[in-house]
């Protein structure tokens, strides 16, 4: 079903301390009934928040996870190990993932699989470089990223995807895509689910938008009819700032 999703992504930030600050400023807060708000700490602050937020309109999320079940893949942490600290949900393909990490499109189709196997959702990111854009190639390849690494599912599967346009050059960099390039990425994504699987499926999935979403520039964002909502990462880190962006809807 097609929710509004704001996801705060606080990548390498917050020890458990901060983490728990920032987690009671958040639960001080009315969320709104027309928005699923999700945050996604560090693995070793995953228990702790997920206890700490029990309860509350607050989802914790992972940011990311390894393909395999389990195994000699030293620092890494699997599916089953998020499940069972109550994480359902994980965020993968990251541009930063992407770009140092070695996420390629053939190993985010193994992570998504992994994740749908285990019962849980994926946030599924994808973008386009300032080169792609600059070249006017922006559709392709976020095509390319779909298709390798997300539409070998089926229409079953497919619903317990997220998906989020994140373009590499707005993402920390203050830069946004403006609302009407947001919108076209969107549509266009729209239309491609709609001819992979179905109108139903495509109206159903929540597309978000990341890069440099502020509280001042949510709101035009979030009006364009295809935009669900944003993955949200510095100002993510402030509970004023990412409230404000919550309630822009
Ligand atoms: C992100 O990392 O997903 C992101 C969108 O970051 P920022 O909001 O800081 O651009």
């Amino acid at each position: 079903m097609r929710r509004n999703i704001v996801a705060g992504n606080w990548k390498m930030n917050n020890n458990l301390l901060q983490t728990e600050a920032l987690l009671q400023e958040l639960k001080m807060q009315v969320i709104p009934e027309n928005v699923t708000v999700m945050v996604a700490p560090a693995y070793t602050n995953l228990y702790h928040a997920f206890e700490s937020v029990r309860g509350q309109a607050i989802e914790v999320v992972a940011q990311n996870m390894h393909q395999s079940k389990n195994g000699a893949y030293t620092g890494e942490v699997s599916a089953e190990m998020l499940k069972s600290v109550g994480i359902d949900t994980v965020i993968l393909g990251h541009s930063e993932r992407r770009a140092y990490f070695n996420d390629t499109n053939a190993v985010l189709a193994e992570k998504v699989n992994t994740a749908l196997e285990n019962d849980m959702q994926a946030i599924f990111c994808f973008g386009e470089e300032l080169e792609d854009r600059k070249q006017g190639e922006q559709f392709e390849v976020v095509k390319a990223q779909l298709e390798q690494g997300l539409l070998h599912l089926n229409e079953e599967q497919f619903k317990n995807i997220i998906l989020a346009y994140e373009p590499v050059w707005a993402i920390g960099t203050g830069e946004t895509a403006s609302p009407e390039q947001a919108q076209d990425i969107h549509a266009y994504v729209r239309k491609l689910i709609a001819s992979a699987y179905s109108d139903t499926v495509a109206e159903n999935v929540s597309i978000l938008y990341g890069g440099s979403v502020k509280p001042g520039n949510a709101k035009e964002i979030f009006a364009n009819p295809d935009v669900d909502g944003g993955l949200i990462g510095g100002a993510a880190l402030n509970a004023n700032d990412f409230m404000a962006i919550v309630n822009a809807f």
